[in-house]
């Protein structure tokens, strides 16, 4: 099967590296704070290696720029965790390998997915964290960061109490999900979506996810969402231009989720 391709990156317009880099400016020169405005990127769905990730850490190791990435532990088997090291390995400091659930199932009857909401005991989900966790430190050691990704970016308030209970660094959902994470686990939210967009018209998807970014670096922080299943050459083109872009501005910081959860920042 064939993922699906927004359309944004079927129509990349013409003008689209001076469009995002007049956005880039116009959004630094918004942003007031003191410190370089920080940006964390999160890949999702990761488990299974393939010429697609090949190129996403290539890109990434080449700008010398962190990505944080969601794995789907019951995806993710000794054999592919070999080839998926194997590929990042000459930078391996760049990379925040954590969790994405445990196997990626949505079990709501209803409403929006969620593997992670009301539809299960607290006790089911508090199970499914730590297999989830249990594995990706067998199989990662020290490598493992607990961060947790819901997939779908969305989870309920008792998967939120868990986290906070079993020791996260963190939890990454959308920008204003609710409910609020409790006060012992923060939020590294994405802010940027660039490869699950729905419009149907690329114009208006690229006027909304330039203005996104425009939003993001103008409030000084936020997260840029991957999905390199979906991605085509376009998309990694793109990808590249940004990187370079975001790397090389003396008012943006490219962070980890380790990063911001070592220093959190002004409030
Ligand atoms: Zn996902």
């Amino acid at each position: 099967m064939r993922a699906f391709v927004s359309s944004i990156w079927r129509h990349p317009p013409p003008d689209l590296a001076i469009r995002t880099e007049r956005c880039l400016a116009a959004a630094a020169e918004h942003w007031k704070g003191n410190e370089r405005a920080r940006i964390f990127f999160r890949a999702d769905d990761i488990a299974v290696p393939g010429s697609r990730f090949a190129r996403l850490l290539e890109i990434f190791s080449r700008h010398r720029v962190p990505l944080c990435l969601a794995v789907v532990p019951a995806w993710l088997t000794p054999p592919r965790w070999q080839v998926l090291k194997e590929a990042g390995k000459d930078s391996a400091s760049l990379w925040c390998w954590h969790q994405h659930g445990w196997r990626h199932a949505n079990h709501e009857r209803q409403g929006k997915k969620q593997e992670f909401g009301p539809a299960r005991s607290r006790r089911r989900l508090q199970r499914d964290i730590q297999h989830g966790r249990q594995r990706l430190e067998k199989l990662m050691g020290t490598r493992f960061y607990p961060v947790f990704t819901p997939p779908w970016n969305r989870c309920d308030a008792r998967t939120l109490t868990v986290l906070e209970k079993l020791g996260y660094a963190g939890v990454s959902r959308s920008a204003g999900s609710r409910p609020a994470p409790p006060a012992g686990l923060p939020g590294f939210d994405v802010t940027v979506d660039l490869h699950t967009r729905r419009e149907t018209a690329a114009g208006s998807g690229w006027n909304n996810l330039l203005g996104e970014l425009f939003r993001t670096i103008s409030a000084g922080s936020g997260g840029i969402m991957i999905h390199h299943q979906r991605m085509n050459h376009a998309a990694f083109d793109f990808l590249d231009l940004l990187l370079k872009m975001i790397s090389s501005h003396r008012k943006l910081q490219p962070v980890s989720f380790k990063d911001l959860a070592d220093n959190p920042g002004p409030p």
